[in-house]
């Protein structure tokens, strides 16, 4: 099925400015999703290539200008911008091969769109107010001149995951070294190439000064524990999910570090009464079935207007139906692959829990007939659950939508609201000013109003309670690698 692609990987880790084979020797293969089919191999990074790239970060930290020059930081970024830019067509090809995301995802979401993020951090640090007076006041009667400084954390330990592997690793990246801090990096197993390939970059077309940035791949999930306990590293910065977001953070208590969480969530899209019924119900489709539902930010429940359910869940149903899961290299393709067998497998799960829960599938419900290699499922439409039952309220991460109907605003609300989490989420109603209303009763990070885009490099993205701590992007985002010092001086 899938069609030949040229997918340049790399094999070796990068730790203190050198490209390198795992200490131990050891590598571990990377696989195609949508094919089952072997790419090649990364090195298997362990705990004592975990020290050395910990180790090197401090150092490159504490003993080089890279944390006190924004000049040098600046060009860098932009280095590894027009890097990026160079390799676009081999890192689209990765994209689709590794991670099994749709060609058409990586002209924005998975690829081009973080890549431009590196240019709008650049510009944020080159303008950046670094310092701030705050004038002169005599609070214990000793007139003092005070200002504030800010200053990069330090060493700071990012941990990513797989779905969307170069906007994760880029969004943590970026404002980290803008900030002037040292990076380790520790990508998921399931796409080491996406990484260490960014590590070539540096290594090779920027001068970014060794032990800044450190890549470590392994196949072990633990390792990146060690960036979360190790003394040396200020700050986790966590994408994942909130299972092992708590973990990390646990972890990260001991030695009482920044903890930086971007988790897990079950967005509600919520249909008013009196919405265009027909673009509500495409939108809500196209969101689940886009790279087969593993994101994030992804809308799981859509909530309608009771009287309008069948309506709703026909339109949708029929929108599905044109979005089957399919080889992720054709451009038309909206939902690819899961990416592993064990993936699948905790998807499949789900869609039997869906039904000892009393539901029904509309659409979908298994394995598309015709795709008997790669992870793929059927885009699919549950009903009959409550917002209550574990389907409803566990993030499933596949292409799974539950509809469940309302009684009104205020019913809409509660259940939005109805979640462990609170990450995104979307409102439609022909009245923008009724939309916007419930859009702000709504306890979520990010919220789009009548199919608003918020998605962009300058405005932050980040969850409410379990779906996170912190933001990514925007001003916000990159102030999330920033420490406060505050001077002050007789007046
Ligand atoms: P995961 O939590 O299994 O793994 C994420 C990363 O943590 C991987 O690099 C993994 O190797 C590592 N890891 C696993 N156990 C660890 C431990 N004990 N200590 C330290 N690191 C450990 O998540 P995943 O399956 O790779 O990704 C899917 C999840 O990520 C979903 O829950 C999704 O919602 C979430 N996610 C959140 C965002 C966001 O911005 N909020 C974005 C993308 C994905």
């Amino acid at each position: 099925m899938t069609q030949a692609m040229v997918v340049t990987g790399e094999e070796r880790l990068l730790v203190d400015g050198v490209l390198r084979p795992a200490r131990s020797g050891r590598v571990f293969e990377t696989l195609n999703p949508a094919t089952e089919e072997v790419l090649g191999v990364a090195a298997d990074g362990a705990a004592e290539d975990m020290d050395e790239a910990i180790a090197a970060a401090r150092q490159a930290f504490d003993e080089t200008t890279w944390s006190t020059d924004v000049g040098h930081r600046v060009a860098c970024l932009r280095q590894l911008r027009d890097a990026f830019v160079d390799h676009a067509e081999e890192l689209r090809g990765l994209t689709v091969a590794e991670a099994g995301a749709p060609l058409s995802m990586t002209h924005h979401a998975q690829l081009d769109s973080p890549v431009e993020s590196l240019a709008w951090v650049a510009d944020l640090a080159e303008s950046y107010e670094w310092e701030r007076d705050l004038g002169v006041a005599a609070p214990l009667g000793l007139p003092s001149h005070r200002w504030i400084r800010r200053e990069a954390t330090g060493v700071v330990g990012a941990i990513t995951p797989w779905n969307v592997p170069h906007q994760i690793n880029l969004a943590k990246l970026g404002p980290a070294l803008a900030a002037g801090n040292t990076v380790v990096l520790k990508p998921a197993p399931d796409t080491p190439w996406c990484a260490t390939v960014l590590g070539r970059l540096v290594a090779e077309e920027t001068d970014i000064p060794p032990g800044v940035v450190n890549v470590v791949a392994s196949s072990d999930h633990a390792l990146g524990a060690l960036l979360a306990t190790d003394r040396r590293v200020d700050q986790v910065s966590f994408t994942g999910s909130t299972a092992t977001g708590r973990k990390v953070m646990a972890a990260a208590a001991g030695t009482v570090k920044k903890v930086f969480l971007e988790l897990g969530g079950k967005s509600a899209f919520v249909v008013l009464e009196d919405a265009d019924l027909a673009a509500a119900c495409a939108t809500a489709a196209f969101t689940v079935a886009t790279h087969a539902g593993q994101g994030c930010a992804i809308t799981t429940r859509l909530l309608v207007p009771r009287r309008l359910f069948d309506e709703a869940v026909e339109a949708t149903a029929n929108v599905l139906a044109g979005l089957p899961a399919a080889d992720p290299v054709d451009p038309g393709t909206v939902c690819g692959p899961l990416i592993s067998a064990r993936q699948r497998d905790r998807v499949e799960g789900y869609l039997r829990l869906a039904v000892e829960e009393g539901g029904s599938f509309v659409c979908g419900g298994g394995r598309p007939d015709g795709l008997d290699r790669g992870y793929f499922i059927e885009p699919t439409l549950v009903v009959g659950v409550p917002n209550s039952a574990r389907v409803a309220q566990e993030e499933i991460f596949g292409p799974v939508l539950c509809v469940i109907p309302h009684d009104g605003d205020d019913a809409a609300v509660a259940l939005a609201n109805d979640s462990a989490y609170g990450l995104s989420g979307s409102v439609w109603s022909r009245d923008r000013d009724r939309a916007i209303a419930v859009a702000g009763r709504i306890r979520t990070g990010t919220i789009g109003v009548n199919g608003g885009l918020w998605f962009s490099p300058d405005v932050p993205f980040g969850g409410y309670r379990q779906s996170g701590v912190g933001r990514e992007s925007g001003v916000a985002g990159f102030e999330e690698y920033l420490e406060t010092k505050s001077l002050a001086e007789p007046a």
